[in-house]
């Protein structure tokens, strides 16, 4: 059921004459004809087992029976009726045949018109609707030629085929399944022909990847019980219960194949890297200026038992922007640094990087400075490797990793270069995990002898459901508090259509500014020509709203081709009216040399210039705590966990900070309420959630960017958190009681297709 998906995008490329071929040599083509063949294939079903599996998208609820005279146009309607008039003729341009039917109750009559592209369908039409047929017919009228009412291709059964008028309106109140169609093939056409494959199966022809004990303990239908009730309710509830089994399915097979990817990891080497006293980690934390939270030293204390094992630690630490996860971090690598083993630090900017040198230099203090005048004799030594480093910059830091001088090596993916070596490396930790591809880890991953442990940390909240769901091989720590003493932060949104608020936006700026604070200015884009920042790497939970600018729309935000704020403009505006200093506003964004941002970010945190104009690029973890204000411009254009990240780069210091979203949004849209919710709520959970829920599901496992439909056709990762629970440990049991599950060979099957090469990468990445 799982390579499903891959046909589809194996199909994708299979196009005309190719298609055409293709379809006469698939089982279904055989089995329904070249044409329905081709036409199935289209949609990415080739075997039968595709098509048993091409799930309705919706069931229609056939209303009580109406007289033919009673329906207005746009209601749906069912009639029993008999045929009275068949005629049939082509379309004008030959392509297509019409067939016209007139039914009548003998008081009233009302017409039907079937389209059918291919001659077969149209006979098959022709035989069953013959003059003089009863049927039951189902459909939305609508208003045809000359005014008349008229049904286009209605769902009809004929009487004939129930043995009585009982049994005849029973079946006419069974919801009728409509099918994802396509190009040449219908809803119907569809339905019928799933009833044809379904119709001799057995409970012994079907695949069931659920062992036989959790269908009896969990009272799951079978799963032709299920096939059938899914294609072919009786009622309701019966395809309601059919697809709770059908979603237990998925989330089964996907934490089966998770419970064994761990299995694989707890079976895997790694060097046991223990804590020892009196090394680097007790010299650190001696010297740390707070205490560490309750939340941090439990993390810890996972963590360095992790370590200890002599299995790789995988293990994702999530927390809020400043809920302490570098320090926590830190301790871990000391750790490995204090058994004689390196760290790698990954971030996903270089800017990012470059900041996580210094706070980790900072923190480190003389125990970073190793062989350095002033260095600590026991201590070790951080090194940065970028890929804009100068030659000689690079040659050294290279040296330092491969002789194993660097404790602590802190990159972007430059790190993982070919050319990178490293002596012993015993711990990565990633930062901001989803950012990175499977394909990046696994390089990494490859560059010790044996495999290092790993840590990834993550300040974009993950609901439950989520992390059962994309890492369900790993452990989850989540660090809830944030540590005592940090600010609070109040957000209001501001409709930037009105020009009153808006000069008290750029007051409050001036005002902070003068208070020797600092404010961000979030723009989505660089400039009028630009696209989006990075919208490929950074909006993981972004989602444009519907916005309606009005005529007459205020310079300093008027933007791009769609009006869009962006940095140069914005920057431009401020410093010809906002009052402050020409040189107080500066600029930052991704298209900015290393240096340049270098110096943006530095001026800005230095106070030289107190007003940062800037993409998204600061969203993840830059620290500058005399900032107080973030005003963010068409804040729409962002998703709530990203505004939740960039709202956290404020209130760090001492100073309450104040975070402005300003939206084109009417009061009262989608995306209005959307920003609501983030005033409303610090909780970066329920944000997280609330994101979630907007979004399909084929958007959270990141198919969408490759094309890909989703592996997950009807379970739903938030909606079905109790279901993916119950599956997880159900599938946990069987796993662990049979690891490489010859036992259960249906299972292993299902995880196979689910596993293959391009589905591996589904299962890494987040
Ligand atoms: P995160 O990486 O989760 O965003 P950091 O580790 O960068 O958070 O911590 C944010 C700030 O809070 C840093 O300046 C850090 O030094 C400080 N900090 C971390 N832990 C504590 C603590 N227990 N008490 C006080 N301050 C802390
Ligand atoms: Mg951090």
């Amino acid at each position: 059921m799982w390579g499903h998906a891959d046909s589809i995008a194996a199909v994708a490329r299979v196009s005309g004459q190719a298609a055409e071929a293709a379809g006469a040599r698939t089982p279904l083509g055989r089995r329904f004809g070249k044409k329905a063949g081709v036409a199935m294939l289209k949609l990415g079903l080739e075997t039968e087992e595709d098509l048993l599996r091409h799930y309705p998208r919706r069931y229609v609820e056939r209303g009580a029976f109406t007289p033919l005279d009673a329906g207005r146009p746009g209601e749906s309607a069912t009639y029993v009726a008999e045929v009275v008039q068949l005629s049939k003729r082509f379309s004008r341009d030959r392509k297509m045949q019409i067939i016209s039917v007139t039914i009548s109750d003998g008081r009233a009559s009302l017409d039907l018109t079937f389209f059918a592209r291919q001659s077969y369908l149209a006979q098959h039409i022709e035989r069953q609707l013959a003059v003089g047929t009863v049927a039951m017919f189902a459909g939305t009228l609508k208003q045809g030629y000359q005014g008349r009412l008229e049904l286009t291709h209605p769902e009809y059964e004929p009487l004939e085929s129930w043995d009585d008028e009982e049994t005849a309106i029973r079946e006419a109140a069974k919801p009728v399944p409509i099918y994802p169609a396509g190009a040449g093939i219908q809803s119907w056409q569809l339905r019928t022909s799933i009833r044809t494959l379904l119709d001799p199966l057995t409970e012994d022809d079907v695949v069931d990847p659920v062992p036989a004990e959790v269908v009896r303990r969990r009272g799951l239908l079978t799963e032709l019980e299920a096939l059938r009730a899914i294609h072919a309710p009786d009622d309701a509830a019966a395809w309601k219960r059919a697809r709770q089994r059908l979603r237990y399915d998925e989330a089964f097979v996907l934490q089966a194949a998770l419970a064994r990817r761990r299995a694989d990891i707890a079976a895997t080497d790694a060097r046991p890297r223990p804590a020892r006293s009196g090394g680097l980690v007790d010299a650190f934390d001696a010297q740390l200026p707070f205490t560490l939270t309750d939340g941090q030293r439990a993390v810890a204390e996972e963590i360095s038992a992790d370590l200890a094992a002599g299995s790789p630690m995988q293990r994702l630490l999530q927390g809020e922007v400043g809920s302490g996860k570098t320090v926590v971090a830190l301790r871990a690598m000391l750790q490995v640094v204090d058994a004689g083993g390196q760290a790698a630090l990954l971030a996903p900017t270089e800017v990012l990087a470059q900041q996580h040198a210094r706070t980790i230099t900072r923190l480190l203090g003389p125990l970073g400075e190793a062989g350095m005048l002033g260095g600590a004799a026991e201590g070790t030594r951080v090194t940065l490797l970028t890929g804009s480093l100068p030659a000689a910059a690079r040659k050294k830091a290279l040296l330092e990793a491969a002789s194993g001088e660097a404790g602590i090596v802190i990159g972007t993916h430059a790190l993982l270069g070919e050319q990178v070596s490293f002596a012993d490396l015993g711990l990565v930790v990633v930062d901001e995990q989803h950012r990175f591809g499977v394909e990046q880890r696994d390089a990494l991953r490859a560059k010790g002898a044996v495999m290092p442990h790993q840590l990834f940390m993550t300040a974009t909240p993950i609901p439950r459901s989520v992390a059962m769901t994309f890492f369900g091989d790993v452990e989850v720590s989540t660090l809830r508090e944030v540590p005592a003493g940090r600010s609070p932060i109040a957000t209001h949104v501001v409709p930037a259509g009105n020009p009153r608020w808006m000069e008290r936006v750029w007051a409050k700026i001036a005002e902070e500014v003068d208070g020797g604070g600092r404010a961000y200015v979030v723009a989505p884009r660089i400039s009028s020509s630009q696209e989006e920042e990075g919208a490929d790497v950074y909006d993981l939970f972004a989602e444009p709203g519907e916005r309606k600018r009005p005529p007459g729309t205020p310079e300093m935000v008027d933007g791009g081709p769609d009006g869009t704020a962006n940095v140069e403009d914005v920057a431009a505006w401020l410093r010809r009216n906002s009052g402050l200093p020409e040189g107080a506003i500066g600029v930052m964004h991704g298209r900015l040399s290393t240096e340049e941002k270098d110096a943006a970010m530095a001026a800005f945190a230095s106070g030289e210039v107190p007003v940062l104009v800037t993409t998204t690029v600061i969203e993840v973890g830059v620290d500058v705590p005399e900032a107080t204000v973030m005003v963010v411009l068409d804040a729409d254009r962002f998703g709530l966990s990203q505004l939740h990240q960039l709202r956290g780069r404020v209130g760090r210091g001492s100073k309450p900070g104040t975070c402005l979203v300003v939206t084109w949004a009417e009061p009262g849209s989608g995306s209005h309420e959307r920003l609501s919710v983030l005033a409303d709520t610090l909780d970066g959970f329920a944000l997280a959630e609330a994101d979630l829920e907007q979004r399909r599901e084929g958007d959270i496992l990141g198919a969408a960017q490759s094309g890909r439909s989703s592996s997950l056709r009807l379970l739903r990762v938030i909606a079905d958190a109790d279901l993916i629970a119950q599956a997880r440990e159900d599938a946990r049991a069987v796993v662990a009681e049979d690891p490489t599950l010859e036992q259960h060979p249906e299972l292993l099957g299902a995880i196979t297709q689910l596993v293959d090469p391009d589905h591996e990468e589904f299962l890494d990445r987040a």
